[in-house]
């Protein structure tokens, strides 16, 4: 089966890139990114074969900063298990200074949230449009979303 598009996201909220995507953000030179191995299966759970890798960024990207509005509204005490809530000004969640400099990076309670840098929102090689992309658009919708995330398990 092939790619519907160039990017995909599961229903976890993870996202799949093409083979030919991966190739190309390698070629580009593009920091802080691991494409991972990914086992597709139906829902009647037999696995198929499918061209395509999951992008977690690596990058950090520091702390969401106070003013970002994200806290903490829960703690396990026993597991660590912490919930926290969203942002409520999204200008404030990136603090420049806590950022290591990666292209593409994540932002501490936001690990589901994939921050890029313009370089790689702007980047468009070859002549095809890339669908599905959820770079610019995508990106803001799913910031919306409630940051879960487990504490130290
Ligand atoms: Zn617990």
């Amino acid at each position: 089966m092939i790619p519907r598009t160039d990017f995909e996201w599961t229903v976890y909220g993870d996202p799949l890139v093409s083979v030919k995507v991966a190739r190309d953000f390698r070629a580009a030179g593009f920091t802080g990114l691991l494409f991972l191995e990914v086992e597709f299966f139906s829902t009647s759970e037999s696995p198929f074969g499918r061209d395509s890798l999951e992008l977690r960024p690596s990058g950090w990207g520091g702390i969401a900063p106070q003013e970002s509005g994200v806290r903490l509204i829960e703690e396990c005490r026993y597991c660590g298990r912490q919930v926290f809530s969203g942002y409520t000004d999204s200008s404030k969640i990136f603090d420049i200074d806590a950022w290591d400099g990666s292209d593409f990076f994540f932002i501490w309670p936001l690990p589901k949230y994939i921050m890029v840098t313009e370089t790689v929102a702007h980047h468009n090689p070859g002549r095809g449009r890339r669908r599905g992309t959820g770079f610019e658009n995508g990106l803001g919708q799913r910031l919306d979303r409630k940051a879960s995330t487990s504490g130290q398990s």
